[in-house]
């Protein structure tokens, strides 16, 4: 598992080579381990394995698989964390952590701004299990130092938010979760794994969704908890695999694979973003574009302290607000219409419309929300092309 680590790796190396589990036959490639049990050779060994299962010994799919495993350890070994779960999608990994993590009676606080099914696990599963949420500006230290009290178990938030990319800083509600005795969990989507330090910066749990950039390619779901082993093992699994929110082989092996050309795709979308995000800075159809690669950005310095790089991720703010929205978006030519993020397909989302239609219209004003605000997600076209793309279509607007 950590192994790798030990040996001093970069990054680079550790997606490349971390996790790999060779069978007899030393293929190069990861096989897939397609199966949801395991043969044992006696009556005994199955006794003893269900008694406990040795380091790299599996009895049922939805416990782990040698191919999950392979994901688990590479991830693991990348972010600089003992162990990992592997789930179903970016929500079984929250769903699952809060869960696993929390009890009736337990005092949470977490960042406002969040995506909408976070929202709806903390707001709505977790107060009707007798948890109590308590909701902040997460951009305001004062904000989170007066809701954390002595009783508080856990608290959760995005380190880049969606879809305002509001940085939180994370070292600081770290610092204040601590003294409390509390626990600090991060859905950390946007940061990316290729960005991180959370796990330098004091969280003791990272959540993504897989279905970003880890797979990058809008082919699967899946999502992954890290943290210390006992939390993982101790906390997590306990949960996780008698519930059932287990990644299958198959998108472990599309995922396995992913953090292969991670680090290279991030870099080369980011990149990409931050060029796109200079050239639409001060177009007079925009109100706003929000980066955290540009110096206006209100948490620029937070970002450049806390994360290797902005992201691949930016948001503009049309001045002529919905219809100007569509107009734009109508007139994409290479950008996308959809909702993933990550993708190695430029994507522009409609956040107001789509995925936070659901939220009344006074809680979209305060997140930032408005009208005529389109999340981008670049992706690995020529940042030329791109650039083209949206000078067009903004002219169309
Ligand atoms: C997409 C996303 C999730 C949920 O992930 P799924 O894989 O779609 O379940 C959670 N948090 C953030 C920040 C996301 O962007």
């Amino acid at each position: 598992m950590a192994k790798a680590t030990e040996k001093g790796w970069k990054p680079r190396t550790l997606s490349v080579h971390a996790g790999a589990r060779r069978s007899q036959y030393g293929e190069v490639a990861e096989p897939i381990w397609l199966t949801q049990g395991f043969v044992y050779p006696s009556a005994e060994a199955a006794e003893t394995r269900f008694l406990k299962a040795g380091e790299d010994e599996f009895i049922y799919a939805r416990y782990g698989n040698p191919t999950v495993a392979a994901f688990e350890s590479r991830i693991a070994a990348l972010e600089g964390y003992e162990d990992a779960f592997a789930t179903a999608s970016g929500m079984a990994a929250v769903s699952g952590a809060l869960m696993s993590m929390l009890k009736a009676g337990d005092h949470v606080v977490a960042a406002r701004a969040l995506f909408g099914s976070c929202l709806y696990v903390l707001d709505e599963v977790l107060r009707r299990y007798g948890v109590r949420v308590d909701l902040v500006d997460g951009t305001d230290l004062d904000a989170w130092r007066g809701a954390v009290t002595p009783q508080t178990a856990l608290v959760f938030l995005e380190s880049v938010s969606n879809p305002t990319l509001e940085v939180i800083d994370l070292s600081a509600v770290a610092d204040i979760a601590h003294q409390a005795g509390a626990r600090v969990v991060v859905d950390n989507v946007f940061a990316t794994p290729v960005f991180s330090r959370a796990a330098e910066l004091g969280a003791d749990v990272v959540i993504y969704s897989a279905t970003k950039h880890i797979d990058g390619q809008g082919r699967c779901l899946g999502g992954v908890i890290l943290g210390s082993r006992d939390i993982i093992r101790g906390t997590v699994e306990p949960y996780m695999k008698h519930t059932g929110g287990a990644m299958s082989p198959f998108n472990a092996w599309v995922l396995l694979n992913g953090l292969t050309t991670l680090d290279l795709r991030v870099r080369a979308q980011t990149a990409s973003a931050q060029r796109l995000a200079e050239a639409l800075q001060g177009h007079p159809k925009l109100a706003r574009v929000i980066f955290p690669g540009l110096p206006d950005h209100p948490q620029h310095a937070i970002a450049r302290s806390q994360m290797g790089g902005p992201g691949t991720m930016l948001a503009i703010d049309l001045a002529g607000g919905k219809e100007a929205a569509f107009r734009f978006m109508n007139a994409l030519q290479i950008v996308l219409i959809s909702n993933n993020l990550g993708d190695a397909r430029s994507i522009a989302t409609h956040p107001a419309t789509t995925t936070h239609q659901r939220l009344p219209d006074a809680q979209k004003a305060l997140l930032g929300i408005t009208p005529g605000l389109i999340r981008l997600s670049v992706g690995l076209e020529d940042a030329g092309d791109l650039c083209d793309d949206l000078m067009a279509a903004l002219e169309a607007a």
